[in-house]
């Protein structure tokens, strides 16, 4: 089998050298165990952070351990009832061709029911973490105006969309043309900015009032930075600010000792005194009693193509240092997947 382990942490963006492409045997499952064959794995904005020797809600890769990720691959030997030889699971098996985990740590995956991929995207973690979200902290109202950015991610995606479905006005804000034009034609939203175009906080903030013209009731925090300062003075009283991310800053460095972002505080602070805001962050891996009723709710409306789906797939294990190099650039187009097998 091969894997890509954490060879260096890095000082700033993550470059090639951070990561190490190793063979080995392909491991053995013990008892109730299932063994998989990984045909896709998912690339996800958190695996910065596990990058960091910094404290955080989730420990970081040691080392010369495998990258951290979840994937999806077809079960070829199982010391499990739950699992039989020709099953899909998705698993957390990091990045490799082949991963060994506990069957209870495994979820079903039907190949029948649409694109084993989805359960990287849409149907898994970052569409979930954008339906909780919206639905659970960011407690919409039809005809209120919701912003996020990352507007065409997985995560940002299905806030626009179950937004929009809810009766709200939707301001997605992405970087370039092409993706604000995915955000308006593909995912719906009325209107997207590209964070790009703008030099600072407050030319963007001027055309976010254009869009806004009723202020903004839900901030859905995908990416801090300018766009956070862009959109707090436009909230209005009694608005919500899910916290989900903050992805502009990962590479900042020092996040979790709270050293190298510059803390705005004070005005912070005053803006969410004074509009009663709600500010409420969350981490989904904490809601997964929810899950089920998520993918019978989403599942159908991903089937008919009422929740629409886009996703960007490199092609093969070793493609996946540059293709999350590039997430956090922000130049994939829809949820970023490698292609294992
Ligand atoms: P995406 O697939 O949308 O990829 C990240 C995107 O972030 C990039 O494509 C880029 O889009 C945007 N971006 C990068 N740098 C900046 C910047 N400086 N300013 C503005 N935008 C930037 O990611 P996901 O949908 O998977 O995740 C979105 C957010 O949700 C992330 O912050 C992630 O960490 C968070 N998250 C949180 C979870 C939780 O449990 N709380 C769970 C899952 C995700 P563009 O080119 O459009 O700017």
């Amino acid at each position: 089998m091969q894997r890509i382990t954490l060879a260096s942490r890095p000082d700033g963006a993550p470059t090639a050298d951070n990561f190490k492409m190793e063979s080995g045997p392909v491991p053995t499952p013990g008892e109730g165990e299932v063994l998989v064959r990984v045909h896709y794995m998912s690339l996800d904005p958190y695996m910065r952070g596990r990058m960091d020797d910094a404290k955080s809600y989730a420990a970081p890769v040691p080392i010369g351990g495998t990258m951290e990720g979840g994937a999806v691959g077809e079960v070829i030997a199982s010391n499990s009832d739950a699992f039989e030889p020709g099953d899909f699971a998705f698993g957390m098996f990091g990045w490799a061709t082949h991963g060994v985990q506990p069957a209870k740590m495994l979820r079903k995956v039907d190949p029948a029911h649409g694109p084993i991929t989805a359960s990287l995207g849409v149907l898994g973690m970052p569409g979930f973490t954008g339906y909780h979200g919206l639905t659970e902290i960011g407690r919409p109202k039809s005809g209120e105006t919701l912003v996020v950015a990352a507007a065409t991610g997985p995560v940002g995606s299905m806030v626009g969309q179950v937004a929009k479905s809810l009766g709200l006005r939707t301001v997605g804000i992405a970087g370039g043309a092409e993706k604000c034009k995915m955000a308006v034609e593909t995912f719906g939203f009325d209107a997207c900015l590209d964070h790009r175009a703008y030099d600072d906080a407050k030319s963007l903030r001027e055309t976010l009032k254009q869009e806004c013209p009723k202020g903004i009731d839900i901030y859905f925090e995908n990416v801090g930075g300018k766009v956070l300062e862009a959109v707090m003075p436009m909230m209005n009283p009694h608005g919500r600010i899910p916290i989900c991310g903050m992805i502009a800053w990962y590479n900042a460095g020092g996040l979790g000792d709270g050293a190298n972002a510059p803390l705005t505080a004070p005005k912070l602070w005053r803006t969410i005194l004074v509009n009663f805001l709600s500010v409420q962050g969350f981490i989904i891996s904490n809601h997964w009693d929810k899950f089920p009723a998520f993918l019978s709710e989403i599942g159908p409306k991903v089937a008919s193509g009422e929740i629409k789906v886009v996703e960007d797939i490199a092609e093969g294990l070793d493609k996946a240092p540059e293709a999350f190099i590039g997430l956090l650039q922000g130049k994939n187009m829809g949820k970023q997947i490698v292609k294992v097998a």
